[in-house]
């Protein structure tokens, strides 16, 4: 099957046969018999019939188009010895990623899976939520083979049928969570009914890549993971977990993660307000600094920029002192670019 992704430098001291190797698709050239020629000897190797006859037989028998064909996909050159090509890759190394490529038959990409596989996303909250959204979770109501007299009853609130869109979060003890998370992304909306609604609203409306849109995909895995933990956890460890505890667990576990990818974003109102109310710091994007014109001060004056915010007059923490050699005495909060230009 990887065969016919290899071909070979041929280099003027190759040994290989013209005739006999067994690279090529269909055998070797010899047990071919639409393809003769007595131009090239039965004992001549590659670099033989290349560099030493030239390639003039293209001429000289122009009907031989399969052995044109064959000539012509060869790399040649100069090289003393022949090398082997992968021919998937452009630098010509064998590499596995390659090599699978061309051995499956991708199908198309689900728009959920910026939702779900994004640069900093928790492997273990990505794959649950993966199951969730393709509705391959053991949910009760996905376990029907079992039977009649199967209890389909959520585990969560011991009411309706148990399935992927009740626990997600239609829910009574999961609603109040996702409701509360939701309150704390300043959506203020009526919940939507299934959980594709909820990742296409996150999808649609966080797009620009950042905290934020990193922040909102893990709380909704962490939250799809935690909460199918909790349905487990009452299932086979007979435990129960009060839902303020749980979603003290959802947004610890999201801030954990967030915390330690450092990440920037831009500084708007809406990212500092989602950061505030989780008590994160926005690293602001130095892309786009706002410069104004410094005046210097009168000797031992100090000027106070309250703000230290770069492109808005939204109050942050921390400030910005400068005196009149323009000495800045005031630490600045770690992580914050140190730009911050006072008119
Ligand atoms: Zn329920």
């Amino acid at each position: 099957m990887a065969s016919k992704h290899v071909c070979f430098i041929v280099g003027s001291q190759s040994p290989l046969q013209f005739w006999t190797d067994p690279s090529h698709p269909n055998g070797p050239l010899s047990a071919q018999s639409s393809i003769t020629t007595s131009f090239i000897p039965q004992k001549a190797s590659i670099a033989e019939a290349k560099f030493q006859g030239g390639w003039d037989l293209i001429q000289v028998l122009p009907h031989l188009q399969e052995l044109k064909q064959i000539i012509n996909s060869g790399l040649f050159t100069k090289a003393a010895n022949s090398n082997p090509i992968w021919k998937p890759e452009s630098d010509g190394n064998f590499r596995l990623r390659s090599a699978w490529n061309t051995v499956r038959s991708p199908n198309p990409k689900p728009p959920w899976v910026s939702s779900v596989w994004f640069a900093g996303h928790t492997p273990k909250f990505s794959i649950t939520a993966w199951q969730a959204l393709q509705d391959k979770l053991s949910t009760r109501d996905n376990l029907h083979f079992l039977g009649p007299n199967h209890d389909r009853s959520c585990l969560l609130c011991n009411s309706v049928s148990e399935s992927v869109n009740h626990i997600f979060f239609n829910c009574s003890y999961s609603a109040w969570i996702w409701q509360v998370i939701l309150r704390r992304i300043s959506e203020r909306r009526k919940q939507k009914k299934s959980l594709s609604d909820e990742e296409n609203w996150i999808r649609s409306k966080f797009k620009k890549k950042g905290q934020t849109y990193t922040l909102v995909r893990t709380l909704l895995t962490a939250s799809i993971y935690l909460l199918w933990q909790e349905r487990n956890s009452r299932l086979f460890q007979k435990k129960k977990t009060h839902k303020r505890f749980l979603l003290s667990r959802i947004i610890s576990a999201t801030r954990s993660r967030i915390l330690a990818l450092k990440l920037e974003d831009e500084d708007s109102e809406e990212n500092q307000r989602i950061s505030n109310s989780f008590n994160l710091p926005l690293f602001s994007k130095a892309t786009d600094p706002k410069f104004c014109h410094w005046e210097p001060l009168a000797a031992y004056e100090i000027k106070l920029n309250p703000d230290a915010s770069l492109a808005s007059d939204t109050a942050s923490i921390g400030g910005l002192l400068r005196d009149h050699l323009d000495w800045r005495p005031s630490p600045r909060p770690q992580g914050y670019n140190p730009i911050s230009l006072l008119c």
